[in-house]
């Protein structure tokens, strides 16, 4: 006997949970599959603990500058292992919220790991779950080169079991967990070493953010290594690990190395070719805007889709399938067009629209770009140089901005207020007659010339 439901979501992270308790909340009846902790890599092993790093790096970044605002020097040491245990304890108590959250809200939780007898049947454990509606909502998990040694390395979720602060490290990789990653071990006073296997860092960002960013991390004493791409990584007889590269270049004595390389989606294992579902070479699954496969009844969310892999995507896409799905909404979708992203470096940066490559290749001449690069206030006496810079891209006669791009102190949390005003169509003069917000860097965007 199988047990039917309105609806199934295989995977607890973002997607999944989101989209079974807005479907619960208009009375269907609803089950949550997962094979691990409920939160998925978000709250478990990505934003929720990345952040706790974050802050502890940015407070050692503080530290520095404490003298420079009269206080005496402070070196108050720094444990590792008390910041892990304090992190897993504010990780778990989210898992136990999740649990109980579920229970009030009549969404089953089964646990095990789902894969599909047919488009609308699952088995978990020997059990049969059966169900009008089955989200994919099972994410990604981070890559590992098929190189010789590569299982000397670890990935983002082995960085969070770190137990003892490395010593010397290795981040491969240069995208933003790389670069996250790197920031936060580097303020933490490990000796880290960033290998890229192109020039830049976030190569997709606009230039102005790659370039700052680099320079930033180098003057923090990051070492980044461009075009160098690893062939082998080795074991030797003291324990430490070295890396012999394509370029010829051998590098030694690194306690860690972390692959950042890039996720890929958690398709393998479902059994998809029971559904009908074919995923993309990549194994995505390509869904429309309305998140249909190309099966009736099944459904895909999230970092399994291969778009915009945020947490608030996820969880938008989510809940807007649920109200189309429940809740009568008949064109309710997500629009995936400009959204903003954070990336929590040091400094960090907040980016939304078109960068300005990308606006000028679609709209040429018409892109009129203002852009501003100083050191923030804070960093006046500070003691620490810190660039902050902005930059607006806009387009046409009424300069729409398309495009809006900072790196600096605050970023992170001034860009979510000017990403409501892009998306509802925000021009220049807009911006322009915005009283300003005095002193602060914000204020830069309203006064650029
Ligand atoms: C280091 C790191 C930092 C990040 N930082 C940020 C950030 O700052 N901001 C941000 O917006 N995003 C961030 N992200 C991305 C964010 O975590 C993801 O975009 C988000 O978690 C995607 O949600 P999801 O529901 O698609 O998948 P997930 O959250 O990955 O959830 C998928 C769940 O499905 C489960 N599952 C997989 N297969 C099965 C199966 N067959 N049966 C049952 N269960 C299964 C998995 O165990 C997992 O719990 C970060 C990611 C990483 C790795």
């Amino acid at each position: 006997m199988s047990e039917h439901y309105d609806l199934i979501a295989i995977g607890a992270g973002s997607g999944g949970l989101s989209v079974a308790e807005r479907a619960a909340r208009y009375g269907a009846r609803c089950a949550v599959i997962e094979a691990g902790p409920l939160g998925g890599t978000c709250v478990n092993v990505g934003c929720v603990p990345k952040k706790v790093m974050w802050f502890a790096a940015s407070l050692a970044h503080m530290l520095h500058d404490l003298t420079g605002y009269g206080f005496g020097r402070c070196q108050p040491g720094f444990d590792w292992a008390k910041l892990k245990a304090a992190r897993d304890a504010y990780v778990h108590g989210i898992n136990d919220w999740y649990h109980t959250y579920l229970a009030d809200s009549n969404i089953d939780e089964i646990p095990g790991t789902a894969v599909f007898v047919d488009p609308h049947t699952l088995e978990v454990a020997g059990q049969r779950y059966t169900a009008d509606h089955i989200v994919v909502a099972v994410g990604g998990a981070p890559t590992v080169p098929d190189i010789p040694g590569a299982e000397h390395g670890i990935t983002s979720d082995g960085f969070f079991e770190l137990e003892e602060q490395p010593r010397r490290v290795a981040v491969v990789g240069s995208g933003y967990i790389a670069v996250e990653l790197a920031g936060v071990l580097n303020a933490l006073g490990s000796d880290v070493t960033m290998l890229l296997r192109r020039e830049h860092l976030l190569r997709s960002f606009d230039a102005m953010l790659r370039e700052t960013l680099m320079e930033e991390m180098l003057s923090d004493g990051i070492d980044i290594l461009a075009r160098t791409q690893v062939k082998e990584v080795m074991r030797e007889a003291d324990g430490s690990l070295c890396i012999l590269c394509e370029n010829g270049q051998r590098l030694e004595g690194f306690d860690r190395l972390i692959w950042a390389i890039g996720r890929h989606p958690l398709t393998a294992g479902l059994n998809l070719a029971a559904t009908g579902v074919e995923v993309d070479d990549q194994g995505y699954i390509p869904t429309d805007e309305f998140q249909n496969t190309c099966v009736d009844g099944l459904y895909a969310v999230g970092d399994v889709t291969g778009r915009a892999q945020l947490t608030p995507v996820a969880i938008a896409a989510a809940r807007r399938l649920a109200d189309r799905l429940f809740g009568g909404r008949k064109d309710r979708h997500l629009d995936y067009e400009n959204i903003p992203t954070v990336v929590f470096s040091h400094p960090p940066i907040g980016t939304v629209g078109l960068t300005e490559d990308e606006a000028r290749a679609t709209h040429g001449d018409a892109v009129k770009v203002y852009q501003t690069r100083f050191t923030a206030m804070y960093h006046a006496i500070s003691g620490r140089e810190q660039k902050t810079a902005m930059k607006l891209v806009t387009v046409g006669a009424q300069e729409k901005v398309v495009g809006i791009h900072i790196i600096g102190i605050g970023a992170d949390e001034m860009l979510q207020g000017f990403a409501v005003a892009l998306r509802m169509g925000a021009t220049k003069k807009d911006l322009d007659d915005t009283v300003a917000l005095h002193p602060t860097s914000a204020e830069e965007l309203v006064t650029l010339r």
